[in-house]
């Protein structure tokens, strides 16, 4: 029996598109082309990057929301990219997703008690309409809304009450792994705080594991264990999180970290502006991915993809310069 929760290996996504005058041309955006990590039960993993670099597409491949082209995906060690989808409705439960917008996420004419209700008899259909409100009404409470606003709609919420629904309708299921995609990147400052702590108080207390998708590496940084920095597509360096904010070595990581605020005057660093945009996932470069945006290129970078390497224990990183 493995040690680990999850454990994604080579993952890979790729979306096919029309291409030349008449269309008749196949070819493919790789959304995600290669990635790979583990993470233990009760751990969180923040994956951080760019708007379009493949961040959301890991998380809903992971759960087979969309079905990866290639790599290997397995929870609590068994292998989920080829399993028969009624096996993969039993495991679902076990796999969950809080969404960015909770708003489109939650069926509008549906109640708040019947959201929660639907979603509790996944787990268990034979409890009485007594047990369930019961139910309901404790998973309201684990996410700090008041029982009494049960019978309300999601319009009638806020929208920071609105992700508490949705973590509740998540939590329903008694999962092992939430997959949090960009959870508070729709809220207003002020409430983001209080999602998040929410989001750690209940880790702490349900001993959840956590995938926390973000495009925003000072909300990563908040709650995660570990983080893994994605650009286009791939994974180009994963470590623990006092090891990255200590020292990041791949140049994309070092304009990430650059652009976080800190308050302290001595440790703020030099601000990276990058030159150029991300490239057109469906024209990547060749070689390394960055190479057009990297102050340090060099010729190998634009031929030759880099394969990822360990720079200190638990620290990897895919760059030439560390090859
Ligand atoms: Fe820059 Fe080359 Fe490293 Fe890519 S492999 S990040 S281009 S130095």
């Amino acid at each position: 029996m493995s040690n680990w929760l999850l454990e994604v290996e080579d993952l890979k996504t790729y979306f096919p598109i029309q291409k030349g005058l008449f269309g008749g041309k196949i070819d493919y955006i790789k959304a995600v082309d290669g990635v790979s990590f583990r993470l233990k039960q009760g751990e969180t993993l923040g994956i951080v990057g760019e708007s379009g670099c493949g961040k959301s597409t890991t998380g809903r491949s992971i759960l087979r929301l969309i079905n990866p082209t290639g790599g290997s995906v397995k929870f609590a060690g068994t292998e989920i990219t080829t399993m028969p989808q009624n096996e993969l409705r039993k495991l679902r439960g076990r796999m969950q997703i809080v969404f960015q917008d909770p708003y489109a996420s939650l069926n509008p004419r549906m109640s708040v008690s019947a959201i929660l209700s639907e979603a509790l008899s996944v787990r268990n259909d034979h409890t009485n309409s007594d047990d369930r409100k019961e139910q309901v009404n404790h998973l309201l409470h684990l996410v700090g809304l008041n029982p009494n606003q049960a019978d309300r709609f999601p319009h009638e919420f806020s929208g920071g009450q609105r992700q508490r629904v949705g973590i509740a309708r998540a939590l329903a299921v008694q999962p092992d792994l939430i997959i949090a995609d960009e959870p508070v990147s729709a809220l207003d400052v002020s409430i983001q705080a209080q999602i998040l702590n929410l989001l750690q108080d209940l880790q702490e207390k349900l001993g959840l594991t956590f995938i926390f998708i973000s495009h925003d590496l000072g909300v990563v940084k908040h709650f995660s264990d570990r983080i893994a920095v994605m650009y286009l597509g791939g994974v180009v360096e994963i470590a623990g999180k006092q090891q990255l904010f200590s020292k990041s070595y791949h140049p994309y990581s070092q304009a990430l970290m650059s652009a976080v605020p800190n308050l302290n005057p001595l440790k703020r660093r030099e601000r990276i502006v990058l030159r150029g945009d991300v490239p057109n996932p469906a024209n990547p470069p060749q070689g390394c991915t960055f190479h057009l945006r990297c102050v340090y290129c060099m010729d190998i970078c634009k031929s030759v993809r880099p394969l990822s390497a360990e720079v200190e224990p638990g620290h990897v990183v895919a760059c030439h310069l560390y090859a």
